[in-house]
């Protein structure tokens, strides 16, 4: 069978907040089974913990933040991206700041420091979430649905009516691993444009955010003197963004996501219709040997 994993030692780094633009100490820690990925505040008073659900999230409008009894963490979408990626089921996540750090806006400095922790089986099956009939959220043309599926694809479609987005293929398959996560999703950073960043930062929003932590775009091209890390690293990201919201399941995946110009809330949307409806899903344990799945990353 295919095994819970958690890290096989602390591992700690700091980075700023994209929108507080403030410093943040985040420390991981092994975690026993059944744990799930938890989040602890040291700078507050008892270090409240929220454990990592599509309920708790309550916020998804400019990122994905989780709050539950007044206690909030934000931005944690590429962090649960990478943790779904390695395929990563228990872990400590002790943050001094309401805010995971934004890094190089994308998952693989995470990747990175979970694979230098070194990634640990544990004596307990893992439990995936299989789907068992479709479901779907759709607001307007925009979509996010799940699909039976015996093994874990993420579609994901864009469209954007700008000259540098629409360059790229605006579609991206990932048929699910560790290896192929990444090595094709995880480098994707997320993007924005100018003219956003400005009025956000007007308003006191977005004050780490900058060339350093996104692909910038203004009317007619990008600002990053580097350019693109690939050619269509926009729909990447999305993809990497849906594998992270997905992953608020609190179990991963066996099934087929298929997002159409979908984002944080329309897949938090997704997750909370699944929970709740129960006959649409099982638990299911997979075998090492048949499975389509694989972790083998590091
Ligand atoms: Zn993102």
């Amino acid at each position: 069978m295919l095994r819970q994993r958690t890290i096989g030692t602390l591992v700690t780094s700091s980075g700023i907040g994209v929108h507080s633009g403030k410093n943040c100490k985040i420390s991981f820690t092994p975690a026993p089974v059944d744990t799930g990925v938890v989040f602890c505040r040291k700078d507050i008073a008892g270090n409240p913990e929220i454990l990592a659900n599509a309920e708790y999230v309550n916020d998804t409008q400019m990122c994905t933040a989780m709050e539950k009894d007044g206690v909030r963490v934000a931005t944690v979408e590429h962090l649960m991206s990478a943790l779904a990626g390695l395929g990563i089921d228990n872990i400590r996540i002790e943050l001094d700041s309401p805010e995971v750090p934004i890094m190089d806006g994308s998952s693989a400095p995470f990747v990175y420091l979970l694979q230098q922790a070194g990634i640990v089986e544990q004596d307990a099956a893992k439990r995936f979430i299989c789907v068992n009939q479709e479901i779907e959220i759709r607001e307007g043309d925009k979509f996010a649905k799940l699909l039976p599926f015996d093994a874990c694809r993420f579609d994901f479609t864009i469209f954007f009516n700008h000259p540098v987005l629409r360059r790229g293929s605006n579609f991206f398959r990932l048929d699910f691993s560790s290896l192929r996560y990444v090595r094709e999703i995880a480098r994707a950073r997320t993007f924005g444009f100018l003219r956003d960043i400005e009025f956000l930062q007007s308003n006191n929003l977005g004050l780490g955010g900058g060339l350093d932590n996104a692909v910038v775009v203004d009317d007619y091209r990008i600002l990053n003197e580097q350019g693109l890390r690939f050619p269509d690293e926009f729909v990447r990201h999305k993809l990497l963004d849906a594998v992270g919201d997905l992953y608020m399941l609190g179990a991963p995946l066996l099934g087929w996501y298929q997002g159409y110009k979908s984002g944080h809330d329309l897949n938090n949307k997704l997750c909370r219709k699944l929970l709740a409806e129960r006959d649409k899903w099982s638990y299911k344990q997979l075998d090492t040997i048949n499975s389509s799945i694989s972790y083998g990353a590091e």
